[in-house]
């Protein structure tokens, strides 16, 4: 797990954020262990970049990757629980995606912009905390994938990683995942989902959560109509899909198991591997 960044920074990284099993209060740094995890490129200093920059930021570094680079990082991610590989299918599929505009209030969370989630506090020039977008990636693949300041961090991280090359290991474990999808009732929802597939790869509840919200912002789990997160024109038919299960993300909270895999989506991200994965 996270063998891709030094060590010792990933745990100063860590123990500034986590205690054993819940976020740590304090949440302070020793500078003299944050200068060394910055100098390996695990913590940042706080930057002030504005909402319109990242937008620009964001739409240029989507240019710059491709779905199957982020595909292949993800695939590579499974086995290795290699979490910082994980993460930028999320930040790419919802990033390429995201259309210019200008702040405008969220109508119920105030606090941030309705359409990128970009915090107000930021966009008076208050600075970020690249740090907890750090942690969350490195520890789970990544939360606020929906969100353009993460999004941007976390394709600037991944081009600065080493290429990533799926193993038969890895393609196994996607193939398997999927194939748990087939096992579930129809009704069943994503919570089902990740109790289905603990058994499948080593990973937290936590990382199993997050890989799922991946695969159904990227459209490769999906409900029918689905096209990216910013298109829910087809939002599904039934109400049931509208219940409440948790902490999901939009396209997440409407997937069912009946559902199944998106062919689309497998070909879009993942081209190499796609008769293997769906035969
Ligand atoms: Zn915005």
């Amino acid at each position: 797990m996270n063998k891709l960044y030094d060590k010792r920074a990933v745990k100063i990284l860590f123990d500034t954020y986590w205690t054993i099993d819940r976020w740590s209060q304090h949440r302070t740094t020793h500078p003299s262990d944050l200068a060394y995890a910055i100098a390996k490129g695990v913590m940042f200093p706080s930057t002030i970049v504005s909402h319109d920059q990242t937008l620009i930021n964001l739409q240029k570094l989507c240019g710059e990757i491709s779905p199957e680079q982020v595909g292949n990082a993800f695939l590579a991610s499974l086995s290795a629980r290699e979490l910082a590989l994980r993460s930028a299918l999320g930040s790419f599929a919802v990033g390429r995606h995201q259309k210019p505009h200008k702040f405008e209030w969220h109508p119920s969370r105030g606090s941030c912009c309705r359409y990128c989630s970009f915090y107000l506090e930021e966009e008076k020039g208050h600075p970020a905390d690249l740090n907890v977008l750090n942690f969350e990636r490195l520890k789970w693949g990544g939360v606020r994938h929906n969100h353009a300041a993460y999004e941007v961090f976390d394709l600037e991280q991944f081009l600065k990683l080493p290429t990533a090359k799926p193993t038969e290991a890895d393609v196994i474990i996607l193939k398997k995942i999927f194939l748990a999808i087939r096992q579930l009732e129809p009704s069943c929802h994503a919570g089902h989902f990740e109790k289905a597939i603990s058994g499948i790869f080593p990973s937290s509840r936590n990382e199993r959560c997050q890989m799922i919200e991946i695969l159904s912002l990227a459209g490769v789990i999906a409900y029918p109509g689905y096209r990216n997160y910013f298109d829910n024109g087809q939002v599904p038919h039934e109400k049931d899909r509208f219940k409440d299960i948790g902490y999901w993300k939009s396209p997440t909270t409407y997937w069912r198991a009946r559902d199944g895999i998106n062919l689309n989506g497998i070909a879009e991200y993942f081209p190499a591997y796609l008769s293997t994965l769906v035969d």
